[in-house]
């Protein structure tokens, strides 16, 4: 295969080490200017014919005006911060991480799922349209995050602030998300194409126990340590009630038809929820989708091996459910342990996004554009585990979508934040197309 244009340009693209750091003070920001720099280069009519606004210093938002203006304008975002690669790994690679090397007709390197292939493609579809003269009837913007991985504060926060200043809303608000995804779900035959309308929140606790201290030669029968550790055992043992959620509930039901004989349950799912939680329960992934989890991930306590330990504390990660509150999961954190002498510390509070209509205008509009590129997939709603720029949009439309037009296994899935990240040439050729009939239609 004769390796595309802009297979090049995401190779190239890979070459920046636009890596962002939680300390934003260890970010290289001559990678962000020369990666900025590489998109005006290299995307000409873009660069001539929309109206570019900088937030933030970082993060273009770009305005490509109607000539009519039958339609309320849509958004389109992505990012172009990634995550680092971990040193140790860097020799499991089957190239170098930032080299952008093409083998096989894949692109590799970190970013070229997540989300440089995102910036890429839509790049490439506006720079083609541009080409061929642009007679849609709705605007169109384009925002890119810098610091998605580290929460998007400086980006998505402060972009989606500009938008709200002067009172521009949309149609609908398209980010990266679900997948057109093959073997991913068990027992399911079909590939379906999973479109985000909803986040978990995700937020932090910590939780400490106090103890007497002392000589470990005299202890007493309960410390710091034992407190807290059967605190964490009664809530692993004590999860929050599963419940069905509108967009699971659909997801479910849409996947009926190809479940073979376990779609006879979930096709009543509403009826049979009661009984078939707890087989859900039992996969992690579905597990996520029908309970706010709480789960502890760090755990601190003692300074010696021979001193009684005054202080415990284990912290806490909440993904909460739409429909439940931060207030929820403490009010259950404590009811679960109130016997106990805990303190409870929040560290971040972030509560579940909104939930998007999957039977909206926008949403069946979003279908039928899948379906220009991938006919015959199933279109479903779900909810995402993990976050995204997204969420900071919330108010600025009815409609904020989390989908990326690319097709995903269960091996692509893995490689995304990890080693050997890639994507096939006619992966990004659909992406491209996608972005394509998204801005015409
Ligand atoms: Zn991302």
């Amino acid at each position: 295969m004769m390796t595309s244009d802009a297979a090049k340009h995401l190779s190239e693209a890979v070459t920046f080490r636009t890596i962002s750091h939680a300390d934003y003070t260890l970010t290289d920001y001559g990678e962000y200017r020369a990666f900025l720099e590489f998109l005006e280069k290299t995307y000409k009519n873009v660069h001539r014919y929309t109206k570019r606004v900088m937030i933030s210093e970082f993060s273009p938002v770009y305005h490509l005006e109607a000539k009519t203006k039958k339609y309320p304008p849509i958004l389109l975002l992505g990012h172009y911060d990634v995550v680092p690669v971990e040193e140790s790994t860097i020799k499991d690679w089957a190239v170098p991480p930032f080299s952008g090397e093409i083998r096989e007709d894949y692109i590799y390197g970190r970013g070229t799922l997540d989300d440089k292939n995102q910036i890429i493609s839509i790049m490439e579809a506006m720079e083609e349209i541009l080409e061929e003269g642009y007679v849609g009837e709705r605007d169109i913007y384009i925002a890119f995050g810098f610091d998605e991985e580290i929460g998007g504060m400086n980006g998505a926060k402060q972009i989606a602030a500009y938008f709200r200043e002067r009172g521009i809303t949309f149609d609908l608000v398209l980010d990266e998300g679900g997948a057109v995804v093959e073997g991913v779900v068990e027992g399911l035959e079909t590939p379906v194409a999973l479109v985000g309308v909803a986040e978990k929140g995700s937020s932090m606790i910590r939780v400490k126990a106090k103890g007497d201290g002392g000589h470990s030669s005299m202890p007493g029968r309960t410390s710091a340590i034992t407190v807290l550790s059967e605190a964490v055992l009664r809530l692993s043992e004590n999860p929050m009630k599963p419940r069905l959620t509108a967009p699971v509930t659909e997801m479910l039901r849409g996947m009926a038809p190809y479940m073979g004989r376990k779609g006879i349950f979930l096709k009543s799912i509403d009826r049979s929820f009661p009984y078939l939680s707890r087989v859900l329960s039992k996969s992690t992934t579905m597990n996520s989708l029908i309970r706010t989890t709480i789960a502890a991930t760090m755990m601190n306590a003692g300074t010696a091996p021979n001193v009684m330990p005054q202080e415990a504390s284990v912290t806490f990660s909440a993904r909460i459910l739409p429909g439940d509150t931060y207030e929820n999961v403490i009010a259950h954190m404590m009811k679960v342990n109130r016997h106990l002498p805990l303190e409870y510390e929040t560290l971040v509070k972030e509560e579940a996004s909104a939930v998007s209509p999957h039977d909206s205008e926008a949403f069946r509009k979003l279908e039928k554009n899948i379906h220009k590129v991938f006919p015959e997939t199933k279109v479903l709603p779900y909810l995402m585990a993990g976050g995204t720029d997204a969420r900071k949009y919330e108010g600025l439309s009815e409609n904020i979508l989390r989908f990326s037009c690319i097709r995903m296994n269960n091996e692509d899935l893995d490689r995304i934040h990890s080693t050997d990240e890639r994507i096939h040439m006619d992966n990004l050729r659909v992406m491209i197309e996608f972005y394509k009939v998204m801005i015409k239609g």
